[in-house]
């Protein structure tokens, strides 16, 4: 999509802004995606099969080039500036960026997460295989596929929002700054809605194979000690508005 259509396509009414900054990035199942400007960029560019994977191609042709055209520019600007690039690539600078990232990491709340989503892992390696055949043989019921699928998809979101929520919150605390809404409270947010979701994929296995009610209880408890911790760290959060989800009637 050139310049001028992305202009013209950016400037229609319909688009919530920022829309897609809380959501959990499932288009396919987002009631939104007519108001989403991120969905219609990748509608338009990507919608045809056949032009997508020549389109997919060139993006990355693009990108490689913006990639070699910044570096240019970067370093002319650093020299117009009087900007030392090798110095911002200094020990200090990295000493920093690294207790920053083990201070995240470390944190409980992205251990636990973390942790989720390798048990999650485990859980299905030993049981996919047998559980999708139940599947088929009850998907006149509750539809157990589609627990499935929510699981999964959450299974790494929640790692990723948690973690982006926990650096967030330790940088607040670092600059002095205490917000809101702030990106933390969005963040814990929307992996609060994964756990949500992700809690009551869960409960309806046992439904379809008994034999599991036990491992699903131990995940399922895990999960919610989990999602108590953010509660309590972020306790914000829930409050905190998503534009698009939380402040506007879905059948406007
Ligand atoms: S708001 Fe909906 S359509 Fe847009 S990126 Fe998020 S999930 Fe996809």
């Amino acid at each position: 999509m050139d310049r001028k259509r992305l202009k013209k396509l950016a400037a229609e009414k319909r688009f919530i802004p920022g829309i897609y900054n809380y959501c959990d990035r499932w288009c396919e199942r987002c009631p939104q995606t007519n108001r989403c400007l991120n969905f219609s960029i990748g509608e338009e560019d990507f919608s045809d099969p056949e032009t997508r994977d020549i389109k997919n191609e060139a993006f990355w042709k693009k990108l490689s080039e913006i990639f070699k055209e910044t570096q240019e520019m970067l370093k002319e600007a650093a020299e117009e500036w009087g900007i030392d690039l090798e110095d911002l690539d200094s020990e200090e600078v990295a000493g920093h960026i690294r207790v920053r990232d083990e201070a995240v990491q470390g944190h409980v709340i992205s251990r636990a997460a973390r942790n989720y989503a390798s048990r999650v892992e485990d859980w299905f390696r030993e049981r996919e295989e047998r559980l999708l055949e139940t599947t088929t043989l009850l998907s006149d019921e509750v539809n157990l596929e589609e627990a499935l699928e929510v699981i999964r998809w959450y299974q790494y979101f929640i790692a990723a929002k948690a973690i982006r929520a926990v650096l967030g919150k330790l940088e607040e605390e670092k600059d002095g700054r205490n917000e809101f809404p702030s990106d933390a409270d969005g963040s814990a947010k929307i992996a609060l809605i994964a756990i949500d979701r992700s809690i009551s994929a869960w409960a309806t296995i046992p439904h379809h194979d008994p034999r599991e009610s036990e491992s699903v209880l131990k995940i399922l408890s895990f999960l919610d000690r989990l999602g108590q911790a953010i509660e309590e760290t972020f306790p914000k959060a829930r409050s905190f508005i998503r534009p698009g989800f939380d402040d506007i009637d879905l059948n406007e």
